[in-house]
């Protein structure tokens, strides 16, 4: 996680009432929550996939559907891909995950725990050389309850990541869940990808793996596109599917999970062109998110200085990440999607491994020349995607029934709009219910025909539903119902035969 530490107000939302209310309305559910779960999983209950859907479906339609206008004026050329999730595990060498794909990592001799050593902070106290206090990055309540009970003042403390401390002052360091000092190992190498093997025998030689990014079915596939579809450079291909990754502390509810699904764009281009493709992406990623509905403070933009980029993407036109101020990663921010250039590297990888070299390289008809393409990567993930919507939806309102309310836009909002019969008698569900099944031909619909009115409205409140019509005694003689808005509760009167109008005009679709 990359958490940058601005210091404007922490976002006053509580993680735990937004988790609470995901599982109580069925947005997200622990996976197998009925064998205790399993940790670093999580399902979507029905207001969850639809919101992940949406969230899904306007990726797509946005980048792959909708034409977009490049920085050289003309229609940006994007094409889709599904590729497989286990795939000939030469790829991985290739790619660099076999070998590297590791995360430095500390175990705790004292609780058995293991760390990520790049999310581990240590807060060390002025003067002296007593204890130092280690905490997981993106949990300040467990440093502030720690330094609490040592007696030692936060504010005199220097607080670094466990990365930047010397291996010979570990013996000072308490870890996160440790009571003594001097019990966390050195950072070791551990490799996150999630292995399997393929066919009946368990053999080495059997051996696959989950892949741990979508990216490369893109690269491994660039040569077919090309070869079959008139893409010329510069285009892309889009892929959006599970990536899996062993992580060694998932948290932060969906934030950090195993299992989770990425939205990816490899972008090709000519290697001179870099600079202008680059910042194109970056601004079109950081409006799209805006777009959806992280407008607010809460989102940011934060290019990479030159020591945090990969290896490839030194030289090159740079690193963007596209972060938001999650109640967690307060006053911090977690990243929403990578936008990077990731120059030839992993065309060339692929050309090498496989033996063909430079004979794959690209032709450019237009130049006459040879060569493999330039790559800018914006590279998204639609669990945290999800849940930067929930957090930024979540609002709390003491004047409702419900007392929060979920403000998504009506283009995320997982239902449209709800349908009531006022009570359940006098020809009124007959009317609501002719309506609503003309209304859930074109959108998510709910009918709820049971508890008082209020109820029903703090139901949908809940859900984030923009508009709720009830059909009520008079709708039979004026032929008109009752409209609610979500956010502000104002009610108007619309015909009968024009809502599906008026709520076209304002969900879209
Ligand atoms: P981090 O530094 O937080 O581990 P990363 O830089 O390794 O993330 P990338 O490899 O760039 O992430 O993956 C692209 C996107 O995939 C991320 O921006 C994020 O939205 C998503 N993603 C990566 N790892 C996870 C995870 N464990 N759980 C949920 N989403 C993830």
């Amino acid at each position: 996680m990359t958490t940058s530490t601005e210091t404007q107000q922490p976002a006053a939302k509580s993680m735990d009432d937004i988790v609470a209310l995901c599982r109580r309305r069925g947005f997200i559910f622990q996976s197998s929550e009925i064998y205790g779960g399993i940790n670093g999983f999580w399902d979507y209950g029905p207001l969850g996939a639809l919101l992940k859907k949406n969230l899904k479906d306007a990726w797509w339609q946005d980048v792959v559907q909708q034409e977009l206008a490049g920085p050289d004026g003309r229609p940006v050329d994007i094409v889709g891909l599904d590729s497989t999730i286990i795939m000939n595990p030469k790829v991985w060498e290739a790619s660099g995950h076999v070998a590297g794909f590791n995360d430095p990592m500390v175990d705790c001799r004292e609780t058995k725990s293991r760390y990520r050593a790049d999310q581990v902070m240590v807060a060390t106290p002025a003067g002296g050389d007593g204890a130092m206090y280690a905490f997981p990055e993106g949990d300040p309540d467990s440093i502030a309850k720690k330094l609490k009970k040592a007696r030692v003042d936060l504010d005199t403390c220097e607080i670094r990541p466990l990365t930047d401390i010397a291996v010979d002052d570990f013996t000072r360091i308490i870890g996160p869940d440790a009571t003594e000092a001097g019990t966390l190992t050195e950072p070791r190498q551990f490799n996150l990808m999630f292995e399997t093997h393929i066919g009946a025998v368990r053999h080495e030689d059997a051996k696959a793996y989950l892949r741990p990014e979508t990216a490369q079915g893109i690269f491994a596939n660039f040569w077919n596109v090309v070869d079959t579809s008139r893409v010329r450079v510069p285009f892309g291909i889009a892929q959006l599917g599970k990536a899996f990754r062993n992580e060694v502390t998932p948290r932060n509810f969906t934030f950090r999970s195993r299992e989770f699904e990425q939205m990816e764009i490899e972008f090709f281009i000519r290697p001179d062109a870099a600079e202008q493709w680059y910042a194109f992406w970056r601004d079109t990623r950081y409006a799209w998110w805006q777009s959806v509905g992280l407008a607010g403070d809460n989102l940011q933009l934060r290019e990479h200085d030159k020591d945090e980029l990969a290896h490839y993407a030194k030289e090159g036109a740079g690193t963007s990440d596209i972060e938001y101020r999650f109640p967690f990663t307060a006053p911090g921010f977690g990243e929403l999607e990578g936008v990077s250039h990731r120059a030839d590297y992993d065309l060339k990888a692929h050309a090498t491994h496989c033996g063909k070299g430079d004979k794959l390289q690209y032709f450019d008809q237009e130049r006459n020349e040879r060569y493999f393409p330039h790559v800018i990567e914006p590279s998204a993930g639609a669990d945290r995607g999800t849940l930067a919507l929930l957090c930024e939806a979540y609002t709390p309102d003491d004047s409702r029934a419900s007392k929060v309310y979920m403000k998504f836009t009506p283009r995320m909002a997982p239902i449209k709009a709800a349908v009531f019969p006022l009570v359940n008698k006098d020809g009124m569900p007959e009317i609501a219910e002719k309506l609503y099944r003309q209304l859930r031909k074109r959108w998510m619909i709910q009918y709820d025909a049971k508890q008082s009115i209020g109820k029903r409205y703090a139901r949908m409140d809940e859900a984030g539903t923009p508009y709720c019509f009830t059909i009520d005694g008079d709708t039979a003689g004026d032929q008109a119902v009752t409209v609610r808005e979500r956010d502000t509760q104002s009610q108007e009167r619309v015909a009968l035969d024009q809502v599906e109008k008026y709520l076209a005009e304002r969900v879209g679709g």
